[in-house]
């Protein structure tokens, strides 16, 4: 039985957490898990955003599913979704967007997978007042860092029989940083000649999802324009609340839906847990339970299909609690 760290977030963070383990525990999953809460609700409760017990738990246990965090816009504390995936390396940020039939969007068969580099870019967060009128933010583009995404793009291509990785970049404007991300990408490109390559500038690339999605395969971009492509690619195939992802480094990994903690909705018991719950099938692939995570799967899909216990983000009127028992009574 593998043991398993569970930070159950703050805003929406508690409700589709616990609706998620309920799930994982009905599918019988070989699972324990050490849960923890963190994030802006226990930085008010005891000053810290994260007990020292959670983190101990997870360099313990090496796997993390974790509900999401709010930070605070313009003011207050870094980011600790961004300060996990840099303590433990986590530089491999994955998030598949493949349309479910029973979800009628505008973007029939779209099935992309982005690959966001986790770690550097203006994610580093390094901001410089010059003057009261003037702030300077860092870029950071790595050698190492792009080589070891783009790398991990193209194997994953291979082993899921993907044909073409398309490098996602500003090239134009930021010929040094995004130019280097790009030169690598063709290098190591080279090493893949079954994988079609090729590469297109971030705005153009927005534009395309949204007229022929179906013509993406896999992704790879530096971290900011992961960040903004892979909820575009979300409303994509119905929305937020349906896109997982998970962050993996060479020790760590770490699971999470790709939404935030929602505050609109806080506390109104109508989140839509499917997203952080495929995140838990893609831990469970990870952890090699693939049987488990494929009853959940199939339980999801003929929820959605049967369109009776649906949340109101897909139209529906279901409580987050009645979706979750809808999905339980689907269990195989
Ligand atoms: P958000 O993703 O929380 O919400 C955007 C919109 O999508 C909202 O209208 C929300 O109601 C809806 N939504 C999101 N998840 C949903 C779900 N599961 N079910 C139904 N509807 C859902 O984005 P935001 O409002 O810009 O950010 C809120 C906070 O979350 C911010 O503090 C931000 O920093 C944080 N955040 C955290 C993570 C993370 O923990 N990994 C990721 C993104 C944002």
């Amino acid at each position: 039985m593998k043991t398993v760290t569970v930070f159950r977030g703050d805003g929406i963070g508690p409700e589709i957490c616990d609706a998620v383990l309920e799930i994982l525990k009905s599918a019988k999953a070989k699972v324990t898990f050490e849960c923890f809460e963190v994030g802006a609700m226990e930085y008010e409760r005891n000053g810290k955003l994260m007990p020292d017990e959670a983190y101990a738990s997870f360099e313990r246990n090496k796997v993390l599913l974790k509900a999401p965090i709010t930070t605070p816009i313009g003011k207050g504390f870094r980011s600790l979704n961004v300060t996990l995936r840099n303590k433990y390396d986590l530089y491999a940020n994955i998030r598949p967007a493949k349309s479910n039939p029973a979800i009628v969007t505008p973007f029939p068969n779209v099935d992309l997978v982005t690959f966001r580099e986790n770690t550097e870019d203006l994610y580093v967060g390094v901001e410089k007042v010059i003057d009261e009128d003037t702030v300077h933010a860092t870029k950071i583009i790595t050698r190492k860092a792009s080589e070891r995404i783009i790398r991990d793009a193209f194997a994953y291509a291979l082993s899921n029989h993907r044909h073409k990785v398309t490098c996602v970049h500003k090239a134009n404007i930021l010929k040094q940083s995004d130019g280097m991300f790009l030169a690598i990408f063709y290098d190591i490109a080279k090493e893949y000649p079954s994988i079609m390559a090729d590469d297109k500038i971030v705005d153009n690339v927005c534009m395309q999802l949204v007229m022929h999605p179906q013509a993406f395969d896999v992704l790879v971009m530096p971290n900011l324009y992961g960040d903004i492509v892979s909820d575009l690619t979300s409303g994509l195939i119905g929305g937020l609340g349906l896109l997982p992802s998970c962050n993996i480094g060479k020790t760590y990994a770490m699971f999470e839906a790709v939404h935030g903690s929602a505050p609109d909705i806080v506390g109104k018991h109508i989140a839509n847990p499917t997203a952080l719950l495929l995140s838990a099938c893609m831990m469970l692939d990870y952890l090699k339970e693939e049987e488990t995570a494929s009853r959940i799967r199939t339980a999801v899909d003929e929820v959605l299909k049967e369109a009776v216990s649906l949340t109101p983000d897909l139209h529906g009127t279901a409580t987050t609690q009645q979706y979750c028992d809808a999905i339980i009574e689907h269990l195989l």
